[in-house]
């Protein structure tokens, strides 16, 4: 068995399982194994890309526009299936997974995006109790998660208002409170500052750090280097649809 980077590979050739420091005490929760992703007109998303992170990690993946960030986490959250290789989250196959089963897992994974994707028409409080009613959360229930979570997010003051009303930094808080008030095992946020100023990223990666700290497993894409230099966390480089290891 080959060891790389501290890490036995996953077979007999030298392909190599990037992520944070190995830990025997925590399970890996998110493997990728030699995943490659071409789209239908012949574009090339990732290249044999080998990934494990483990449950409570917190990892960046970084790489220019392009790179294949956008593909990984989509291929994460079954948006987007591999043309070849394996996905799996917390022991299950994604890339295996139809309608329910695919909803199921769907619900173990919060997502959040550049552009936030907050429905115009809704307060902040129901863009985030809409996840909870989408799955069958009961009313009282979603009263319960409701308060917490904007706390977390620093919104409490704002749950009436509508997107419009709200700064960028505030619309994406919005959505980081949207991506976790189910208590998802597993966050993804794609390009999550991209939009916002130095101030603003700083608070949302805070509260990414918070959510991680409580326990969450925590990928982040982004091409900020001084964010990813700030936090001090476990990086992987992409650059045209391949992994690298950034220390
Ligand atoms: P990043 O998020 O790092 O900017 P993406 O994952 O969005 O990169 O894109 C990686 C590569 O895959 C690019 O060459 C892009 O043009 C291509 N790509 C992404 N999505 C599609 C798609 N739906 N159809 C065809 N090509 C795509």
């Amino acid at each position: 068995m080959t060891t790389v980077l501290g890490r036995p590979s996953a077979s007999t050739t030298q392909q190599r399982v990037y992520g944070p420091t190995p830990d025997a005490q925590k399970p890996v929760m998110v493997t990728l194994k030699e995943v490659t992703k071409t789209y239908p007109n012949g574009s090339r998303g990732l290249y044999g890309v080998s990934l494990e992170v483990n449950r409570g990690d917190f990892l960046f993946i970084t790489g220019p526009s392009g790179a294949g960030k956008s593909t990984l986490l989509k291929l994460l959250y079954g948006a987007e299936r591999a043309s070849s290789g394996e996905v799996i989250i917390d022991r299950v196959n994604v890339g295996e997974l139809r309608g329910d089963r695919l909803s199921l897992i769907r619900r173990r994974i919060g997502i959040v995006f550049q552009d936030y994707k907050l429905i115009p028409s809704r307060t902040v409080s129901e863009n985030i109790a809409f996840v909870l009613w989408a799955q069958g959360f009961t009313r009282k229930e979603i009263q319960r998660r409701l308060p917490p979570t904007l706390k977390l997010v620093g919104l409490q003051h704002k749950a009436d208002c509508f997107p419009d009303e709200l700064s960028g930094g505030e619309q994406q808080r919005v959505s980081l409170a949207r991506a976790i008030v189910g208590t998802p095992p597993v966050i993804l946020a794609d390009e999550p500052t991209g939009n916002l100023d130095p101030d603003n990223s700083l608070q949302v990666l805070k509260i990414l750090k918070k959510l991680n700290a409580i326990g969450a497993t925590v990928i982040v894409t982004t091409h900020d280097e001084q964010l990813v230099q700030m936090s001090n966390q476990p990086v992987v480089q992409l650059r045209e649809g391949r992994l690298s290891q950034s220390f």
